[in-house]
């Protein structure tokens, strides 16, 4: 294993040094009491005023447009107050659900940390949903406020939302002097409806951050639905603790950094790290409202500046798709640290971006249900492509069992595949599956959460994933990680991306399938396919061996995502074996 560590001892002024982190885990201590007074708003922002860096820049807007708008710490304190402030002209309470559904605004930066600073509970939609995702959302999440636009409450709300019990206002976050072309702009809004610049034009910029408790409800984010019905995660105000330190662990983000977090807000990483964690440490971070495009995106990191970049692995795929030649256009120089999250990152991506961006990604693991990053490539540690790295500070992770007795037990065993668990009681854990307590209590067995992941450990503590439990294959004896078969395939020059299912086999039980998508430049004649078929076959069985190689591969132009980006496996399979799709409210559109 010792030829796959990127020892980074090369890589300017960090260092190496395994007894920081060892002592860094030994020292940690959350201090958090439950009972004690705390907002997330307030460590985000409310606590930078009065200090040196109260008129820094805190986030710095990129519009589709090319239109720049900075917000100082103290602007969006000001922001955020008035938003609170609406939210006590309406009457609402404290615990007042608050939904989004835009895309990257200023505004629903401003109504996130107002809805946290009244007191209230935010949940972000992602805007791409169609109506009903949309409104079983909302009726799940007894939505109390909408944030939107205009037009997608045109398209997407009105027909039915007055039959939601608990909806009372919507708030448009559109630009008024665009939208009120007619000479009495306001009077067209339907009933309840809401420009949301005039509310806070007379609102109160001074509310006073609601003394909320560690314990009290703050964020309900729902999961990506890769494996089923997404579900409602509950977190509390406590989690901002481990927001903070795990940015500063895992991100190596630190008060002078230019920070780029690329997350939809629609997921729970644009919330944790696309607005709390690099608050909370007081950065300056850029946020870019338009969508993936890799010319503007290399732009954007040579402009701004980015010194951290946080994103995920189907946009690193994207840019490796692109080829290499690109990136030589721009510098990239600034950039210190990169890291990636959400789904596995293919070790080839990571040799890839040390040798294209001159730096390796980081790759971390977490959940919505984690509310922070447990797992991660650290800074001071060497990396291991292909592995999702060591526990931060203050988490205790294990690869768990069930013994004799029904009980869990972690396991000592080098690199044997078991669930990943970690001992429970971080500040960040979850604190309810909304409606499904059932469900919830599951996840917890003799002091372990129970992440229904698979993964692997090895001597040294870094963990390896292998998959989901639902997607591991069984075959001939054998148990195969879609991710190991997925990422010897990354390997060969023509693919661009791949999903690994296991298919029923009367002899094997199951036999491996892999769906592949191609990289751009290949030539996609018949001939040449069935040519690369076998060329790929043979490829993944000299680097797996045969009984772990697909028995099958079949070309796809793209494969079925999830809007965070994630492949859906559970869809391949679905569609292989003529089930039920099941719940595809977060499918992206894709090719069948
Ligand atoms: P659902 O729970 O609705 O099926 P989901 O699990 O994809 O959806 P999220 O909470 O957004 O919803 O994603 C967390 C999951 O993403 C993890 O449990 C893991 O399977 C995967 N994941 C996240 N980061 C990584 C990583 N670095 N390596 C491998 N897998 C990862
Ligand atoms: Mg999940």
């Amino acid at each position: 294993m010792s030829e796959n560590i990127i020892n980074k001892m090369s890589y300017g002024s960090r260092d190496v040094n395994l007894l920081d982190y060892q002592q860094s885990c030994d020292d940690f201590n959350w201090q958090t009491d439950p009972q004690q007074i705390l907002n997330i708003a307030y460590q985000a922002v409310d606590r930078h005023l009065n200090t040196a860096i109260e008129n820094k820049v805190a986030l710095r807007w990129l519009s589709k447009n090319e239109q720049i708008i900075d917000f100082s710490y103290r602007d969006l304190a000001e922001q955020s107050s008035r938003f609170a402030s609406v939210l006590e002209q309406f009457s609402f309470e404290q615990g007042v659900r608050v939904f989004s559904l835009v895309g990257r605004h200023p505004l629903l930066y401003i109504s996130t940390l107002g809805t946290l600073k009244f007191g209230g509970v935010f949940t972000p939609l992602f805007s791409a949903f169609g109506p009903e995702p949309i409104r079983s959302r909302m009726e799940i999440g007894e939505a109390n406020i909408l944030i939107t636009t205009k037009s997608l409450y045109r398209k997407k709300i009105a027909a039915w939302w007055h039959e939601l019990p608990h909806l009372k206002v919507i708030l448009f976050i559109d630009n008024l002097e665009k939208s009120s072309n007619a000479d009495s702009p306001y009077s067209e809004l339907d009933k309840g409806c809401y420009w949301l610049a005039e509310l806070l034009t007379n609102a109160n910029s001074r509310y006073p951050c609601a003394k909320t408790h560690g314990n009290d409800m703050a964020l309900l984010h729902f999961t990506s639905g890769t494996t089923g019905k997404p579900k409602g995660v509950i977190h509390v105000h406590q989690a901002v603790v481990a927001h903070e330190s795990s940015a500063r662990y895992a991100l190596n983000l630190k008060q002078e950094d230019i920070y780029w977090c690329t997350a939809d807000p629609g997921w729970v990483t644009g919330t944790s790290y696309g607005i709390i964690a690099p608050l909370c440490l007081g950065v300056t971070m850029i946020v870019d409202e338009a969508e993936f495009d890799i010319e503007r995106w290399y732009n954007i990191l040579q402009q701004q500046k980015i010194t951290v970049w946080y994103t995920a692995p189907t946009a690193i795929r994207m840019l490796m798709k692109a080829g290499d030649d690109i990136r030589q256009n721009f510098d990239l120089s600034a950039l210190t640290f990169i890291a990636s999250v959400g789904e596995p990152l293919n070790p080839e991506a990571v040799r890839w971006s040390e040798k294209v961006l001159g730096l390796p990604f980081h790759d971390n693991w977490w959940q919505t249900e984690t509310g922070a990053i447990m797992i991660a490539n650290f800074a001071s540690q060497p990396i291991k492509p292909g592995s999702m790295g060591l526990p931060l500070p203050g988490i205790t992770a294990a690869i768990v069992k069930r013994n004799e007795q029904g009980h869990v037990e972690a396991i000592e065993t080098n690199m044997e595949i078991g669930e990943l668990a970690l001992k429970q009681g971080w500040p960040s854990m979850f604190r309810g599956y909304l409606h499904r307590e059932e469900k919830y209590q599951k996840c917890f067995q003799d002091g372990w959460y129970l992440t229904g992941d698979l993964a692997k450990c090895d001597s040294q503590g870094y963990y390896w994933f292998v998959g989901r439990a639902d997607d591991l294959i069984k075959s001939s004896g054998h148990l195969i990680g879609p991710f190991e078969v997925e990422s010897a395939l990354m390997e060969h020059e023509a693919v661009a991306e791949v999903g690994v299912i296991g298919i029923p086999d009367k002899i094997a039980g199951e036999v491996v399938k892999a769906y592949v998508a191609l990289n751009p430049n290949i030539e996609c004649s018949d001939d040449n396919l069935a040519v690369l078929k076998k060329e790929l076959k043979g490829f993944a069985r000299k680097k797996l061996g045969a009984a772990v190689a697909p028995k099958e591969i079949i070309f796809r132009q793209n494969l079925p995502k999830t809007r965070s980006g994630k492949i859906m496996r559970r869809l391949l399979k679905a569609r292989e074996l003529n089930l039920s799709e099941g719940d595809i409210s977060t499918l992206e559109s894709d090719e069948k």
